[in-house]
């Protein structure tokens, strides 16, 4: 596992502008990175540690690699859907909620 830091992850991703990568969803947070110039496929995995990124990839590589850096962004992408659902689905409970009691805030 290796932290994401703005220095590496940059690099990462000019590397993976320059490789012809094909990033598919396993779930949220696993991203299947195949290289379309090799047939190679690669699993990505991000994390989140008391505020801290990491990223973990099944390659050989050593350092935050051109797969990290191919899928974040359609991770990072993801990750606002999610939080944006999120948000949603607690404003839709707190509206239940505040029927329930026969409450209702003025907005
Ligand atoms: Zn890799």
């Amino acid at each position: 596992m290796l932290e994401i830091t703005k220095e590496n992850i940059e690099k990462a991703v000019e590397r993976a502008k320059q490789s012809n990568l094909l990033v598919k969803t396993i779930q949220f947070r696993t991203y299947k990175v195949t290289n379309r110039t090799n047939g190679k496929s690669y699993t990505v995995n991000f994390y989140k540690v008391s505020g801290k990124k990491f990223a973990e990839c099944d390659c050989p590589a050593t350092v935050i690699c051109k797969h990290i850096g191919g899928s974040i962004g359609w991770h990072v992408v993801l990750a606002e859907q999610m939080h944006i659902r999120r948000s949603r689905q607690q404003k839709a409970r707190f509206d239940a909620l505040q029927l329930q009691s026969g409450y209702v805030l003025r907005r």
